[in-house]
């Protein structure tokens, strides 16, 4: 029987462990708290976008009552209730929230809000001065597009470093990240940077990786090292999903990405004896543990 515990699982020869570290952080477990906590006063509550990178729990609240819409929806709704999720939104959102009349619950992770405003801040204090606002990340990303917004649509998005090629290195530089990037990625755009500015401009930079995403690299990659075979789970749309993918594959090549437990169709070869399941910061617990089931059915008597 699983030890509820330590989330291990042992029968005689198969054993399964779900990683303690994976699954929502804070930012998404709030947000999808706001929504159930909304969803027990009203019958519709209206959400910009996913409100996780997870169909399934997307599915699981959409069945209480959760309407996903997109930007086109949203700014032809009136006078309706709309949750922002973790990953914000610019500001033109809430001026057409403003003039529809949508109540909005924002559900915005504190670090984004943070980094809205530091972003802000930057681009108002510099925009005499010829700065160039840079942020590295994903463009079209939900919380790029957010982050864009707080410099009226002017910020520069670098995704690699051959993106570099967009900047003018003769004039200020002021960086920063979208919280999931990597740290690697980050350090090797500021040391090009570095390298190419010319003398008399200034560059700044700003390390704003949320650490609930950074932390997971070195404890997931001691996690895939010890099994036999890993299970990553994790939605298809999920950015930090393929980076700690990636990360799990590098430290265990025998790493197999499922976005459901239904996925798992063989019992293990044999050889493999010992299983971890992980996954990305929008992985539900409720899934990592119906695939750890999962598995041990399929390996019953073993
Ligand atoms: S990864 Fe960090 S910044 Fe993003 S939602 Fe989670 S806690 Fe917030």
């Amino acid at each position: 029987m699983p030890n509820k515990k330590s989330g291990y699982w042992k029968n005689t020869m198969i054993e399964v462990e779900i990683d303690k570290s994976s699954g929502f952080c804070f930012g998404v477990v709030t947000a999808i708290e706001s929504a159930e906590r909304e969803l027990k006063n009203t019958d519709t509550l209206y959400c910009l976008g996913d409100i996780v990178h997870n169909s399934l729990e997307v599915e699981r609240l959409e069945a209480s009552g959760l309407r996903t819409i997109g930007h086109k929806e949203f700014e032809r709704l009136k006078g309706k209730k709309v949750l922002l999720r973790a990953h914000g939104e610019p500001p033109s959102t809430y001026e057409i929230a403003r003039r529809n009349n949508i109540m909005i619950v924002d559900a915005t992770c504190p670090v984004v809000l943070q980094l809205q405003r530091k972003i802000h801040k930057c681009y108002e204090a510099t925009r005499g001065d010829n700065t160039q606002v840079v942020i590295y990340g994903k463009k079209g990303h939900a919380e790029v597009n957010g982050l864009v917004g707080q410099t009226e649509g002017t910020a520069i998005v670098i995704e690699k470093i051959q993106d570099l090629e967009k900047l003018d290195f003769s004039r200020n530089i002021c960086l920063f990240s979208q919280t999931t990037k990597s740290l690697d990625g980050f350090r090797e755009v500021v040391a090009e940077i570095q390298r190419r500015i010319a003398d008399n401009v200034t560059f700044e930079y700003f390390d704003t990786i949320c650490r609930q995403v950074a932390n997971r690299l070195p404890n997931i990659q001691a996690f895939a090292s010890k099994h036999d075979r890993i299970y990553f789970v994790a939605g298809k749309k999920s950015s930090n999903g393929k980076m700690l993918l990636e990360e799990c594959r590098k430290a265990n090549p025998n790493t197999l990405f499922i976005s459901e437990a239904k996925e798992i169709t063989e019992p293990l070869p044999p050889g493999v004896n010992s299983v971890g399941v992980c996954g990305a910061t929008s992985t539900p617990k409720w899934l990592m543990e119906e695939v750890a089931v999962r598995i041990r059915e399929l390996n019953a008597g073993r």
